[in-house]
């Protein structure tokens, strides 16, 4: 009985684990597919793909599931264990993802033609993704799933996406048993909609992630009162507020942050104003949600569906928007909101949006989510005065704003208070999903605040569930590109300039400062303080 670390393993993407539950039968917790930069190479599947017979599914994230449709092309025909409502979310995430694969091998070969000639094959197709949700076997929270011999499992809910669940395993071998719990992500309880985690009593093992292993939220505070007054004065200057959004999770919590701001007349002076949410796959998502199972939902959410309205959905939100009516969008000038995605500006209908209304000081762009390095999102959010959007030069004039107090994530306290749920303490906790300093900072905290052993596996290490011993502890592989950039004086000059870090640590602040123009006289005075304090020290 073997669990062997493979993806996620000191950063936060491409979640996948190996589990060999008797000899030679593997199964598999998330597939999911990297993103962004990161520093480390992940181990491969050590086994065939076809060798795999079940693969359980925590969330419909692409970081956890994205690489499902490859494992199929190489021969996995295996049973995809996961909620109903991950299921239904995967079905439009997966085409998703494979529609981008497609478009991005298309246009690698339209360039070569101009050159090589070489064709560039997609990672996987929309036949792919298709072909793989007829291996989909939809659950319900809390279903004891008889899955094999020696090979049961429950889905818990993890209050952290529609239908994301805690992953627990009871493995048997050779009559000897072990219970090895999987995180998945764990939700953040402020988040609207949908549930908060759920507890999860027992186990020998558990694998946690730790994207805010070192890191508590800034705030709890709704940010219904800040995303009023970004809408009031923007509004005011007769521009429209652009909101780059993950399509999924992200799009329907602003809905609901919308409508609570229409239908509690929050903004009486503007209550008409238009929502448009202009991506298919968001829009397709909002779909999902309205026919989740209420199970589901947060009791908030669900005394307003008893109450026969609709959570997210209100009057003047449009969510049937064409390629022609996207393009149309920016010619009518009526202040409006306009949701697009990419939620990091990397791609999607947002950069078009942003190329026509980020040289217009009347505007905002609201950033709602995380902005990961190198993302053009990223370099917005730090203060860039110019950016290249499609080709094109543009002036940054429009107010960026920040909308705090929105994450997917529980932080560092949400974690532990996961931990603490467990009536019978785990001999071990395995940390992953978080990047270098997050695993390793998150293990010492785990055994200082339990007493419990923890810690981070680097990709490919393995470890004898049954004899509770390593079997193999792999040092980390860095990728090529870091040590050439580690090599490189001139960027690392760049990298440790602590005085760039500094500045760029004043303009997040006068930024976030920004946002806080709705809150009361007492916490502004003491934000003050703390920043004249500051200064002062250093005199
Ligand atoms: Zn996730």
């Amino acid at each position: 009985m073997k669990i062997t670390f493979l993806g996620a393993a000191h950063q936060v993407t491409g979640s996948k684990t190996l589990i060999e539950w008797m000899d030679n039968h593997y199964c598999l917790v998330d597939y999911g597919m990297e993103q962004g930069e990161n520093d480390f190479v992940m181990a491969d599947l050590p086994i065939a793909a076809s060798s795999v017979e079940y693969v359980f599914l925590t969330h419909a994230h692409i970081d956890h599931s994205g690489m499902l449709p490859l494992l199929y092309k190489q021969g996995f025909r295996g049973k995809i264990y996961a909620t109903a409502e991950t299921t239904n979310l995967c079905s439009i995430m997966l085409a998703d993802s494979a529609h981008i694969q497609e478009t991005d091998a298309s246009n690698e070969t339209k360039k070569n033609l101009r050159h090589s000639g070489t064709v560039v094959e997609p990672l996987y197709t929309m036949n792919d993704a298709a072909a793989t949700m007829e291996f989909f076997r939809p659950c319900a929270y809390g279903e004891m799933i008889m899955v094999d011999e020696g090979l049961t499992a429950r889905f818990t809910d993890a209050g952290h996406l529609l239908g994301s669940a805690f992953l627990e395993l009871f493995l048997e071998d050779g009559g000897e048993s072990r219970t090895l719990v999987c995180s998945g992500d764990v939700g953040n309880p402020n988040q609207p909609i949908i549930q908060n985690p759920q507890a999860v009593s027992e186990a020998d093992y558990v694998l946690i992630e730790s994207t805010y292993g070192t890191r508590l939220h800034e705030t709890t505070a709704s940010p219904i009162p800040v995303l009023t007054d970004v809408l009031r004065r923007t509004f005011s200057r007769g521009g429209s507020v652009i909101i780059p959004s993950f399509a999924v999770g992200r799009t329907q919590e602003l809905l609901y942050f919308f409508r609570e701001i229409k239908q509690q007349h929050l903004l009486p002076e503007f209550e008409s104003f238009p929502v448009y949410v202009d991506s298919p796959l968001a829009n397709e998502a909002t779909a999902v949600f309205l026919q989740c199972d209420p199970v589901c939902l947060d009791q908030k959410t669900r005394d307003i569906m008893m109450s026969g309205q609709n959570p997210i959905w209100f009057d003047g939100l449009n969510t049937t928007v064409s390629s022609d009516e996207s393009k149309a969008l920016n010619a009518d000038t009526t202040p409006k909101v306009i949701i697009s995605s990419g939620g990091m500006c990397e791609g999607g209908r947002i950069r078009h949006h942003l190329k026509h209304n980020i040289w217009d000081s009347r505007n905002t762009i609201l950033f709602a989510g995380y902005q990961a390095n190198g993302t053009l999102g990223r370099i917005i959010f730090d203060g860039a005065e110019t950016v290249k959007i499609f080709g094109e030069q543009i002036d940054v004039k429009a107010e960026i704003a920040l909308l705090a107090g929105i994450s997917g994530h529980a932080d560092r306290d949400g974690l532990l208070q996961f931990l603490s749920g467990f009536e019978r303490k785990p001999s071990l906790v395995f940390v992953n999903h978080g990047d270098d300093d997050s695993t390793t900072g998150f293990a010492r905290t785990v055994t200082e605040t339990f007493g419990i052993p923890a810690q981070a596996p680097y990709s490919g290490s393995e470890f004898d569930l049954l004899k509770g011993e390593w079997i193999r502890i792999t040092d980390p592989v860095y990728k090529e590109k870091t040590k050439t950039q580690n090599a490189d004086p001139a960027a690392r000059k760049k990298k440790e300039s602590a005085f760039t870090e500094l500045r760029e640590a004043v303009q997040a602040l006068d930024r976030y400062t920004a946002t806080l123009s709705g809150h009361s006289n007492h916490e502004l005075k003491k934000l003050a303080d703390i920043i004249r304090a500051l200064i002062s020290d250093q005199d």
